[in-house]
């Protein structure tokens, strides 16, 4: 009989010990609300004697959020990282968007834990994305909200809208010097040079194969940039840099 569990082994159930093991990817299919069979590419711990699956918890976690990631993906119900930017992309605290959105408070704070929306639920935040959309809101449902976020709401609308021809790029650093250096050459601010590079009109003329890289790079960052801004912000990382650089639509 073993006493104690060592931290790095697992107990197998044909070994009747505790075993060392190793972690494989295999394909796994999991079972979501009894609706659908998804795949996933999962990780699982080995036994190293008889190659037994073992359960280990932490990974059949990450697995778990794999299949539902996927599954969101696949129903179009949205992720819980564009849930929490849609709030954020308000300032709006748990509270205040559920309020405004008249659901119980409880609701949005397990969608923001990973529950997942029901479909009206999912569409009236997919609606929320738009500011205009949440003007309305806060004028139907101001009854539930205070004064002070009312006029918090007001004033970070007003800013959205004022902002609204406006395209927020987030550039690699890499990508943002070289950019630089070409408009530099070219004598024209960095700005005037991604607004060349971004209409199709101005870059046909310059077809080289090395302009064409760089506008489908930063095409990709604004693409990026309008699904979700914080999915180029929260790429950053130590070694990727990003630059924030502003310029108008035309
Ligand atoms: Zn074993």
């Amino acid at each position: 009989m073993q006493e104690s569990k060592d931290i790095d082994k697992l107990f197998c159930d044909k070994c009747d010990d505790f075993v060392e093991y190793n972690i494989e990817s295999i394909k796994e299919s999991r079972n979501i609300l009894n609706q659908e069979e998804i795949e996933i590419n999962a990780k699982v711990a080995v036994c190293k004697n008889c190659k037994e699956k073992l359960f280990h918890e932490k990974l059949d976690k990450e697995n778990q959020k794999r299949a539902f990631d996927k599954f969101r993906e696949k129903k179009n119900i949205l992720s819980v990282k564009e849930i929490k930017d849609i709030r954020k992309k308000y300032k709006l605290t748990q509270k205040e968007i559920s309020r405004l959105l008249g659901w119980g408070e409880i609701t949005y704070h397990r969608y923001e834990k990973g529950s997942l929306p029901d479909q009206t639920h999912n569409n009236q935040l997919r609606l929320i994305k738009e500011p205009s959309n949440v003007k309305i809101l806060l004028e139907n449902n101001s009854d539930n909200l205070s004064n002070k976020t009312i006029k918090k709401l007001h004033k970070r609308l007003e800013e959205m809208i004022a902002n609204k021809n406006k395209v927020e790029v987030t550039l690699p650093e890499e990508l943002y010097k070289q950019i630089k250096m070409k408009a530099e050459k070219d004598k024209m601010n960095i700005s005037e040079y991604l607004l060349f590079l971004i209409t199709k009109e101005n870059a046909a003329d310059k077809a080289e194969k090395e302009i064409n890289k760089l506008k489908k790079d930063i095409q990709t960052s604004i693409l990026r940039y309008k699904t979700s801004p914080a999915a180029v912000w929260n790429q950053k990382s130590i070694s990727e840099e990003k630059v924030k650089y502003k310029i108008k639509n035309k």
